[in-house]
């Protein structure tokens, strides 16, 4: 007699992409989105993978890994930020790519979306070689970018000094000047005044917006945010401006709880002169990276990485409120914890679309050679964001759902409506 052997079926790891595709079937269901447009926004348009050799400074040639993909071209150009990280791959470009679309949809502003990436550590790479990695990655993707076709900006990992690279490197290739195909560049070199804190302002925006509705006053609560990069450091700054006491700051190097309110000015001025990092700082007691995230604050901003707000952390998460600054922190699983918790969630597809919004202005100036003061940016940029943050809640409480799907839902009812004006094959 054969004795059949048990197999064992391999458990998929769910990606990101799978966290994007659960919560637009969600959104699709209860608004009852045309199948077409179903189908058609499960699929990202084009996907690009590059190899990118590269002489490193011990003269040993290197090939990184890039990669472009363009999810949507529906409502504009593709528009989206290019992310440098050990752990960066095909699934979750895509998965950045397409919140991009939504994002742009959510923000009202005429892009589709789109990301790219290269696999590689920023950290351990010399100016050198991030120059010429960068440069490489712009000249292979010179076809894809273009001012009304796909235009990166910053986002983890990389900053204004790489746009400028990207956008000298293009226009070398075209024997031009296209100061449009990129956004979040240097103010000198056709940047917007405002670009660089807009992620962070969108999210004190949408906090102030939350707040009101949640009837609390920004002076009387307390929060903790993880990330002190781009999107953390400048958030805490113009949080904490508003009145609200930070409890709790961190990044990769440190986390630091002080429950009287952490002196902001202080720390900011002490990862400015330490090359960018919190590791040292004494501003309170040491506390781990994922205490940060369950902490006893009202206002919790996940502003550094993806799937941090796990089902476990999400069953101890204290706050009332929690504004995504990051891209996908929070598990499409935690969702129903937290919200039978009755604890409000600003996602990420409106809470950090400031960075967007912004790039937008930016690409508007370029194309008509005119620059705005900072008031003017900030003054359009706080009204969209204001207007968005009123539309997501607005459907949400039409739909009866969570904000996360109030703001899906607003996403697809513009793209249905692109997608049904155009027309197909
Ligand atoms: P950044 O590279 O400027 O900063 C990232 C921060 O995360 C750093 O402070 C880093 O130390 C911290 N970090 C990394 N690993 C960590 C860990 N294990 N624990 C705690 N902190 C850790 O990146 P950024 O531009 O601020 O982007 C942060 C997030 O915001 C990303 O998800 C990005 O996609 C999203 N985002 C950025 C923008 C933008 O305009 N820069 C716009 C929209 C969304």
């Amino acid at each position: 007699m054969t004795v059949k052997k048990s197999i064992e079926i391999p458990v998929k790891e769910a990606s990101m992409f799978d966290a994007v595709i659960s919560r637009l079937s969600e959104a699709s269901k209860i608004y009852g989105l045309a199948e077409e447009a179903d189908t058609i926004l499960r699929h990202p348009q084009k996907e690009i993978k590059v190899s990118l050799p590269i002489m490193m400074d011990d003269g040993k040639m290197h090939v990184f890994e890039g990669y472009r993909t363009i999810h949507s071209t529906v409502l504009g150009p593709s528009k989206g930020g290019i992310r440098y990280g050990l752990d960066v791959n095909e699934e979750e470009v895509k998965a950045l790519a397409a919140w991009m679309s939504f994002k742009c949809a959510i923000a009202n502003i005429p892009y589709g979306g789109a990301k790219g990436g290269i696999t590689c550590d920023p950290r351990k790479l010399s100016i050198g070689e991030l120059e010429r990695l960068t440069r490489a990655y712009a000249v292979a993707l010179s076809d894809v970018f273009g001012v009304d076709h796909d235009i990166p900006a910053p986002d983890m990992g990389t900053s204004s000094r790489e746009m400028a690279w990207i956008l000298d490197a293009y226009n070398k290739v075209y024997r031009s000047d296209f100061p449009g195909v990129v956004t979040g560049k240097p103010v000198g070199l056709g940047g917007s005044l405002g670009r660089e804190a807009a992620t962070g302002r969108g999210i004190m925006i949408a906090t102030l917006a939350a707040l009101n509705k949640m009837n609390l006053k920004p002076k009387k609560v307390t929060a903790a945010v993880q990330g002190f990069g781009n999107v953390g450091s400048h958030s805490v700054r113009l949080l904490s401006e508003q009145g609200v006491k930070i409890c709790a700051i961190g990044d990769h190097t440190e986390t630091i709880w002080n429950e009287k309110g952490i002196d902001i000015a202080a720390a900011l001025k002490y990862a400015k002169d330490n090359n960018g990092i919190l590791q040292g700082f004494k501003g309170g007691v040491k506390i781990k990276s994922d205490e940060l995230l369950t902490a006893e604050v009202d206002v919790l901003v996940p502003a550094a990485l993806q799937n941090v707000i796990t089902t476990n952390i999400a069953k101890d998460v204290k706050a009332k409120l929690i504004v995504e600054g990051a891209n996908g922190p929070t598990v499409p699983d935690a969702d129903p914890i937290l919200n039978n918790k009755g604890i409000v969630v600003v996602p990420d597809v409106l809470a950090n679309g400031g960075g967007v919004t912004v790039s937008y202005f930016e690409w508007v100036q370029n194309k008509y050679g005119h620059y705005w003061t900072e008031e003017e940016v900030n003054e359009k940029h706080d009204k969209s964001m204001n207007a968005a943050f009123e539309n997501i809640w607005n459907n949400a409480q039409q739909y009866k759902t969570s904000l996360r799907i109030g703001a899906y839902i607003t996403a697809l009812k513009r793209l249905e409506m692109g997608i049904k004006a155009k027309g197909h094959y």
